[in-house]
């Protein structure tokens, strides 16, 4: 460690500069996944996350089970968790039109909560340098290294990877191309999550279509459920940016999701929510920054694949950064070959993704696409599975 002057923004605190082989800005499924391999693989690593672990965060934790061998490998014992396991599929429409299908694959379910501070865990069993509570502010790159600023000092690393989500102050810093989109189809939209408790089939896993949005619901560990919900932030608007109105003049016009609303107990007071969400196309490197999960593409929530694209980047990121740091590839080979294996992945299922969450949250769309797919079993399978990978 080398301890340099005072930083003038914050007088007193000394700064810090450290050397670091990877250094990782977020600490979600993405970021925490990296840090586990990279420090097992011997690489000093170190990671910054701007909560403080345990803490929720929006999404329908239902995992599909391409996932299952990758994080058990990590060290996260899922067989010994008595997890629910999700193997069937309910699609309704605003008007309670109802799709039943088996999911191919099929998947689990397991909180945010519980997952990312047992992978937070694991990483620092295995040595990753873990900084909570901790806000990356800029990243540089000159003369072959990164220097990675945030509130506590300067670090330097060889390699520097962007797991920090959907949106985040780097992407505004960056002038990221889907930030400075106007508002589309595919670029505003919020989250609201609840867990809850009910009554509900352990292995199914429910979309309920509303005017504008779609709401999930699937159970998870200790007898509770995962109730989160998208929608287009025009509806909010509507409706006085009010969640409970909106929940009541939109989403229990359904009337699954009014059943569930009149019947649920829900386990905190006010739901935990997100805005600004984007299904643009991104890029997934910004200035020989590695972006992965998130940060690299977003696919739309109701394929239910966007933790294991998060959990998969973080694998395909870590093949090409082993093979640079053993310097048998340069950087700018590592860098093609990461786009190229991430677009072989993931194009195709964002692809449809966008193409399907088109199709969702409009009454009239989702109400023919339920009569059209529901004879035909095999095509929502395709659909499905369009959306999907296999275990990896
Ligand atoms: C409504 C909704 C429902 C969803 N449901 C599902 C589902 O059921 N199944 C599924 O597979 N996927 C689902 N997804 C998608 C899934 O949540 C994401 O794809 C997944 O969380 C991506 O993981 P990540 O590691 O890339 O990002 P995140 O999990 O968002 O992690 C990014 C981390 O970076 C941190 N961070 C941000 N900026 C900084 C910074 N500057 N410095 C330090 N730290 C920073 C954040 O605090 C965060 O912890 C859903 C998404 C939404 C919006």
């Amino acid at each position: 460690m080398i301890e340099g002057s005072t930083n003038s923004a914050t007088q007193n605190i000394p700064f810090r500069i450290r050397e670091y082989d990877v250094a990782i800005a977020g600490g979600g499924l993405a970021g925490l996944a990296l840090g586990i391999q990279c420090a097992q693989a011997g690489y000093r690593t170190i990671l910054f996350e701007k909560e403080k672990y345990p803490f929720h965060k929006v999404c329908g934790e239902y995992i599909s089970a391409e996932s299952w061998n990758f994080l058990e490998e990590l060290g996260v014992p899922l067989s010994q968790m008595n997890l629910p396991i999700i193997r069937r599929l309910l699609v309704t429409a605003p008007n309670g039109k109802e799709l039943r299908q088996n999911l191919p694959l099929g998947g689990f379910g397991i909180s945010r909560y519980k997952l990312d501070a047992m992978l937070a865990d694991i990483a620092r069993q295995n040595g990753v340098e873990l900084i909570e509570s901790t806000k990356v502010d800029g990243i540089k790159f000159g003369n072959e290294v990164f220097s990675l600023q945030s509130f506590g000092g300067s670090y330097h690393a060889k390699v520097v990877v962007g797991a920090f989500g959907k949106r985040t102050n780097l992407d505004v810093r960056w002038s990221r191309k889907f930030i400075l989109k106007k508002h589309n189809k595919l670029n505003n939209y919020m989250g609201v999550k609840y867990h809850i408790k009910t009554s509900w089939p352990e292995d199914l896993i429910a979309l309920h279509n509303f005017e504008n949005g779609y709401c999930g619901i699937s159970k998870i560990e200790e007898n509770k459920y995962c109730f989160c919900y998208l929608t287009a932030a025009k509806n909010l608007e509507r409706w006085g940016n009010s969640i409970p109105e909106m929940e009541k003049q939109v989403l229990c016009r359904n009337r699954h999701l009014k059943m569930i609303f009149e019947n649920a107990e829900k386990l905190s007071q006010s739901p935990v929510t997100i805005s600004q969400i984007s299904f643009d196309k991104k890029e997934q490197i910004h200035n020989h920054v590695l972006l992965v999960g998130d940060a690299a593409g977003m696919i739309a929530p109701l394929c239910g694949n966007g933790m294991s694209m998060a959990l998969h980047g973080s694998k395909i990121a870590f093949e090409q950064i082993n093979l640079f740091l053993q310097n048998k590839i340069a950087r700018w080979q590592m860098e093609e070959n990461y786009v190229s294996a991430w677009k072989k992945q993931f194009s195709g299922r964002l692809r449809t993704g966008r193409m399907v969450q088109r199709f969702f949250g409009s009454a009239l769309l989702s109400d023919i696409l339920i009569s059209v797919l529901k004879p035909f079993p095999g095509i929502t399978n395709k659909l499905i599975s369009e959306t999907h990978g296999q275990p990896f």
